[in-house]
């Protein structure tokens, strides 16, 4: 049977817990144990699919083509494993899923209530992902106290009961403010915090303290004391570089010893000198490359976020540091800015705004040999650029931008022209992608065949193809089931590939992906190349 490690996050919210459960889960892995994750959101959409970036950050695609919470991106790279839409779960799937019930009357002519029908749901759902695996890490989004998250709480507090004491921990992760004024750091957040979870019955046995200066040793017995946890078990998380030191903070610390003695668990193993190296590569870059992303989210940088990691893992393969650069492309100055870079990225998107700079972009970093990397909406806009300024098809486009352009070089499939509904209606999840021998893409993965994750509508127009090889823009993938293009690149270019489905999602930092490690690898060479 799967032992139980719930985090919970209170004061604030931001405070890290989804980095903080994932390393939980690397630590627990380094020991040997079969590790799986899950998160559990409190709002009511059924998946974060619809939801603007601004206000949630990315959405995060899993191989099962489920549309996820970003925190499933970090589960995936600090475990180099997986995920499901089974391992994030929503208060919108469940209320979803116990209305289409009650319709059916499965229920009886019972009333139907958050106790036990809602948290009966949530338990479900937690145990069957939590099957096979040795330990199950689940992560309760929100901060406590808030409404919407009683019900998942009161759920994990039932499990406890349900299956004993030692097999369930409590994790909760809290601020302990700095005071410059008195220069202090602060308790009282953080017991109120606990006093809010045992309101609910739920007592932590361990407290992950996000924290701005070191804790003391007697701080830490008065939140311990306060808390009613052991000192040892007072976590403290100080701010680091990279969050790929967390997992490595918290073992000097004797975190997964903590959590293996209350879970009565035993393990002689211990292998983390693979992490250990990743973060030694990660503090001693031997070079920089100055890389801009072009996109329209700039100052959210949430919403490319496995973008922003896959960049990092290209990085650390080529013993490099990227300097990663988020571009407005509705900026004045872009051709400047993306003049001094030495790679461009331009990252997938939907809807018009900020098109025209997207499509800007590309000629840009096409006609200044800057090495370029398109992802999905990105991809489209260098077909979009090519037809356009190489092609000679004047004011071609997308029809998701233009329904009635003369040269729709990007267009809607046949069988899709008729799905009215916006979630989870789009190609998602993984395709296989066959490449042509030869191709600077073969050359850069190292093989013919691959998987690749997929989130968009439209696609490549294959009555474009020959007009667009024509003009250098040449597919070199393709989904062969579907006559799809999935890799365009151009010859005349030092590295130009856009692709119509998203690498990123695939980047392990143990692992990087090999699209982001060639681009960093372009960019480094125009760097060399220059000096
Ligand atoms: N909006 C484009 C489409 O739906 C691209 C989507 C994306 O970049 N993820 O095809």
């Amino acid at each position: 049977m799967a032992k139980y490690v719930f985090v919970t996050g209170g004061v604030v919210s931001s405070l890290g817990k989804g980095i903080t459960a994932s390393s939980l889960g690397r630590l627990l892995k380094s020991r040997n144990l079969k590790v799986t994750m899950m998160k559990l959101d409190p709002y009511l959409n059924v998946d974060p699919g619809t939801m603007n970036p601004y206000q949630h950050g990315e959405v995060f695609v899993t191989v099962d083509g489920a549309e996820t919470d970003l925190d499933l991106g970090h589960y995936e790279r600090f475990l180099d494993q997986n995920m499901t839409r089974d391992n994030n779960c929503t208060a919108g799937q469940i209320y979803d899923a116990i209305i289409t019930k009650e319709r059916k009357g499965e229920f009886l002519g019972k009333t139907v209530q958050v106790i036990p029908h809602v948290t009966g749901e949530i338990k479900n759902r937690i145990r069957k992902v939590a099957e096979g695996y040795d330990v199950a890490i689940v992560e309760v989004g929100g901060t406590v106290g808030d409404i919407e998250s009683l019900p998942f709480l009161e759920a994990i507090r039932q499990i406890r009961l349900d299956v004993g004491r030692d097999n369930v921990i409590y994790v909760h992760v809290t601020l302990v403010p700095y005071i410059k004024a008195s220069e202090e750091l602060k308790t009282k957040p953080t017991q109120h915090s606990v006093g809010k979870l045992r309101e609910i019955g739920i007592e932590p046995d361990i407290l992950v303290c996000r924290t701005e200066k070191e804790l003391s040793r007697e701080l830490k017995a008065k939140l311990g004391l306060f808390c009613s946890v052991p000192v040892e078990a007072v976590i403290e998380a100080l701010d680091v570089k990279s969050i790929y030191e967390v997992p490595l903070m918290f073992q000097r610390q004797g975190l997964e010893e903590q959590i293996l003695m209350l879970l009565r668990l035993r393990s002689y193993h211990r292998n983390m000198a693979d992490w250990r190296d990743l973060v030694e590569r990660l503090n001693s870059p031997q070079a920089h490359v100055n890389l801009a992303v072009a996109g329209k989210y700039v100052e959210v940088r949430d919403a490319y976020k496995s973008i922003s990691e896959a960049l990092l893992h290209g990085a650390i393969a080529n013993h490099v540091k990227a300097e990663v650069q988020f571009v407005d492309v509705d900026s004045a100055s872009l051709e400047e800015q993306l003049s001094s870079a030495q790679g461009v990225l331009i990252p997938g998107g939907f809807g018009s705004r900020g098109i025209e700079g997207k499509i800007n972009a590309v000629r840009i970093a096409r006609t200044k040999k800057i090495p370029f990397l398109g992802i999905c909406l990105g991809m489209q806009c260098a077909v979009i650029e090519a037809a356009r300024n190489l092609a000679g098809l004047k004011k071609a486009n997308s029809t998701e931008f233009d329904k009635k352009t003369l040269y729709p070089v990007i267009s809607l499939l046949e069988e899709q022209k008729n799905v009215k509904n916006f979630g989870g209606t789009m190609r998602l999840g993984i395709y296989q992608c066959q490449l042509k021998k030869g191709s600077r893409a073969a050359s850069v993965y190292g093989k013919l065949a691959i998987m690749e994750r997929h989130r968009h509508r439209f696609e490549l127009n294959n009555k474009y193809r020959q007009k667009l090889a024509r003009a250098g823009l040449f597919v070199v993938g393709e989904y062969k089931k579907g006559h799809l293009a999935e890799i365009v690149e151009r010859k005349d270019h030092p590295f130009f590939i856009g692709v119509q489905f998203h690498p990123e999602f695939q980047s392990r930092p143990l692992r990087p992906h090999p699209l982001f490690r060639g681009f960093v690898e372009a960019a480094l060479k125009k760097t060399l190349g220059e000096k």
